[in-house]
């Protein structure tokens, strides 16, 4: 395929076809796509995962100097397990409706399918500033492989300019969203008949204890927080998204597990809150169920960690990008991206803006407009001729 030029939708639907759901190897993409870029003369680097399963990649189109644009996007994709689709996922598929349906479409690989189909263009156009891709495994299961790839590129790419996370905004330009912080604590009790509660400890009452006390820690923040900022809701807030546990209803639980994080505001972490959680739980509630069977534990773990994506410092990213999309909209959304790792990582101003609505991530049937395909080409466009001049 060597030096092959594609349009947007034919490279869209060739990246579709990769099942690149997070549990997956990401690899046959990445191979892809670094074939592409090495058909037309572009080196790429790989970042790859501690197990060599994944890797990141970056390259450069144009000039190794100072100034360019990042165009970042994640290669995986959320698992389409027990969803009923009308199409096969993994086949690009245009329907009478002006969409174009295929896991990924949307979440988020048309962003950068779009950047690779104008590689020629940027070739040919004599860029006096670069412009690098950045391509990222595991963003979906806790932006994973960002933190590595944006390491890498700190120390190997010539400062940029600015930052485009191509994650869906309708391509409207996003400068600012809150941080995510997920984990998974274990509560361990000890069996015994539902009618002997005395002789063990049910892991489901006390994870039950632990829901209320984050109820209480939410309740406390709401009181704190002004009513109006940046997000909606202005508060950070909390959330127990599943409880799994017990084996019947005459047997006291031996095992509870919870999956609960918190959403916290770019500029107010909630690290302190969190370790006051894991802190009552050692100190409060393990003692308390221990007193009922010594064979009681508590242990939490870590399950994603997303770093806040805060306004200040994009200001230039978000005017450069605003010029580019034709957008006036500058505003915050309420999902994680990797944003905050490279704006952080980098120091380098960073917006979100890419085609297609997060109503479709995620979804069975998710699709991208036709209309925002051709939205997103006019922003790399726009991008390209900036990069050409001085
Ligand atoms: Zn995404």
């Amino acid at each position: 395929m060597a030096g092959e030029i594609v349009d947007p939708v034919e490279m869209l639907r060739r990246l579709v076809a990769f099942d690149t759901t997070s549990r997956n190897s990401n690899l046959a993409l990445i191979d892809y796509v670094r074939d592409y870029l090495a058909g037309h003369g572009v080196e790429s680097k790989l970042v790859p995962s501690e197990d060599g399963k994944k890797a990141n990649m970056f390259a450069t189109v144009g000039l190794n100097v100072e100034g360019g644009v990042v165009l970042s996007g994640h290669t995986d994709v959320v698992p389409v397990d027990g969803q009923p689709w009308d199409t096969d996922p993994w086949t690009l598929t245009l329907k009478s409706d002006g969409k174009y349906y295929g896991r990924g479409t949307c979440d988020m690989k048309a962003f950068y399918a779009i950047a690779l189909a104008m590689v020629p263009q940027f070739l040919k156009a004599g860029l006096r500033k670069p412009i690098h891709f950045a391509l990222s495994y595991d963003e979906e299961v806790g932006c994973i492989g960002a933190h590595s790839l944006a390491a890498a590129m700190a120390r190997e790419v010539p400062r940029p300019r600015a930052i485009i996370i191509g994650e869906p905004t309708m391509m409207t330009v996003v400068h600012a969203h809150k941080g995510v912080q997920v984990y998974v604590t274990k509560f361990t009790g000890f069996e015994a008949h539902s009618s002997m509660t005395h002789l063990g400890v049910s892991a489901i009452h006390f994870a039950g204890e632990f829901v209320h006390y984050l109820n209480t820690v939410q309740d406390e923040l709401d009181r704190q927080f002004p009513p109006t900022s940046e997000f909606t809701p202005p508060a950070p807030t909390f959330n127990v998204g599943t409880i799994v546990g017990g084996t019947a209803g005459n047997i006291l639980a031996r095992e509870c597990e919870v999956l609960w994080g918190y959403r916290e505001l770019p500029d107010r972490p909630l690290a302190a809150l969190g370790d006051r959680a894991l802190q009552w739980l050692k100190e409060d509630l393990l003692p308390r169920m221990k007193a009922k069977h010594p064979a009681a534990a508590i242990d939490t773990e870590v399950r994603s960690s997303t770093v806040g994506f805060s306004p200040q410092g994009n200001e230039d990213a978000k005017a450069l990008a605003a010029n580019w999309s034709g957008s006036n909209t500058v505003g915050s959304v309420v999902y994680g991206t990797e944003a905050g790792i490279f704006r952080k990582t980098l120091g380098v101003p960073t917006v979100v803006c890419g085609p297609g609505d997060i109503a479709q991530a995620h979804q069975p049937n998710e699709f991208i407009l036709a209309s925002q395909i051709t939205a997103c080409e006019g922003f790399m466009q726009r991008m390209m001729e900036w990069c050409r001049r001085d």
